[in-house]
């Protein structure tokens, strides 16, 4: 049985991923420094799948908490999300990003080698693309980035590549995600932002909820079908399954993988308050508001690749995604609190 090492485990991508990576027969070991999640998204991974998960509490900055668990266990691949990921507060402590993300992957990384563990699957974002020209996007769209968090991101991925170039035993599988949204069919784990949500989706959740007022939609004046900005939304269900489809392949790789794991379809804000009205029963209120800064109108995947070399591709359409992101929310009104 494979051992895999989840970093950032306890957070809404890595939790749900935990599901399935032991539902597919992995070994796992979560280890989270809990920076954005509780214990308690683990106690309920726990109750879905019957079973205790090794949990570890440590910093994939701190070489000594990585060795505690390289000594104690044969790790044969590492899945990376932990990570910091709130693009305004980048921009406000850059160096923070840095040094979580940029730094914290190199440690990991060295102390991994040490330990004779090579395989990796990185957690980048559609992000890396930047504003493209034109949708979809594929993987050979040109990159670049806007913001301290899309920037750390960028130096990741040229990081792993850099270390598979100089030592070609290195799987490196560089995931980039499209808009993850939705949660696990028992409505026991899912999304548990921090104080005011960021992300379209937990802010559309909490406002049918009763949670927020209203929606402040950002922009309808954009070149998409309604003015409002277009993402390709991607229930966290599929996107943890393309990780587990990542590790299934990753020892037969000889190059770096980057791989987009995205829907193909883009909707419109607009498009995703009307269709959580219909999955919930409960009215969105919006305002329309002035662009957010950093935005751009258009983005969605071309996932073609995805579905070429990990026979992948994401099946749960909006619907599902609204009808379990509102299981969640309404069961869990305060989260995990
Ligand atoms: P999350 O915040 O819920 O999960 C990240 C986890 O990492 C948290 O549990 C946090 O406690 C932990 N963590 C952070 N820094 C750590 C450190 N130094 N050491 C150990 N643990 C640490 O976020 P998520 O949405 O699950 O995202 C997971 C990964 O996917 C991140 O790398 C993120 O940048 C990336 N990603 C997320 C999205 C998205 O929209 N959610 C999109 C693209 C990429
Ligand atoms: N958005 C919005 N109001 C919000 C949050 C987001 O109108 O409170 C819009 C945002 O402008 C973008 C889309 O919703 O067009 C998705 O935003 P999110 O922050 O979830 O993801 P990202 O910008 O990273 O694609």
């Amino acid at each position: 049985m494979m051992k895999v090492l989840v970093t950032g485990g306890a957070g809404y991508i890595g939790s749900h991923t935990a599901v399935l990576l032991i539902e597919a027969g992995y070994d796992i070991i979560i280890f989270d420094n809990f920076c954005n999640a509780s214990l308690e998204s683990i106690k309920r991974v726990e109750k879905i799948v019957a079973q205790k998960i090794t949990t570890i509490e440590g910093d994939v900055r701190n070489r000594d908490d990585l060795h505690t668990v390289f000594n104690k266990h044969k790790i044969d691949a590492v899945i990376h999300f932990a990570g910091l990921k709130a693009v305004g507060e980048s921009v406000e402590q850059p160096l923070k990003y840095y040094d979580n993300n940029v730094n914290g992957t190199a440690v990991l990384c060295e102390v991994m080698a040490e330990h004779g563990c090579r395989s990796i699957v990185f957690s980048s974002s559609a992000t890396v693309y930047g504003d493209p020209h034109s949708t979809p996007i594929d993987e050979n769209f040109p990159l670049s980035a806007t913001n301290p968090y899309g920037r750390s991101k960028l130096f990741v991925e040229e990081i792993l590549r850099d270390l598979y170039i100089s030592d070609n035993r290195w799987k490196v599988i560089l995931l980039r995600y499209f808009n993850p949204v939705g949660a696990h069919a028992s409505g026991t784990i899912g999304e548990d932002p921090n104080g005011i949500p960021n992300n379209l989706m937990p802010f559309i959740a909490q406002t049918a909820v009763g949670k927020r007022d209203y929606l402040s939609i950002f922009g309808d004046d954009y070149e998409t079908h309604d003015g409002t900005g277009v993402r390709d939304y991607i229930h966290v269900m599929n996107l943890a399954d393309g990780h587990v489809k990542a590790l299934d392949k990753i020892e037969n790789f000889k190059e770096v993988m980057t791989i987009n794991l995205g829907t193909g379809k883009g909707y419109s804000v607009l498009d995703m308050v009307k269709a959580f009205e219909k999955a919930s029963g409960k009215k969105v209120p919006y305002q329309i508001a002035p662009r957010r800064s950093g935005d751009i109108a258009k983005c969605f995947a071309d996932p073609s690749y995805a579905k070429k070399v990990l026979g992948w591709e994401a099946k749960k359409n909006i619907e599902e995604m609204c009808v379990d992101s509102w299981r969640w929310q309404s069961n869990n009104p305060d989260g995990y609190n």
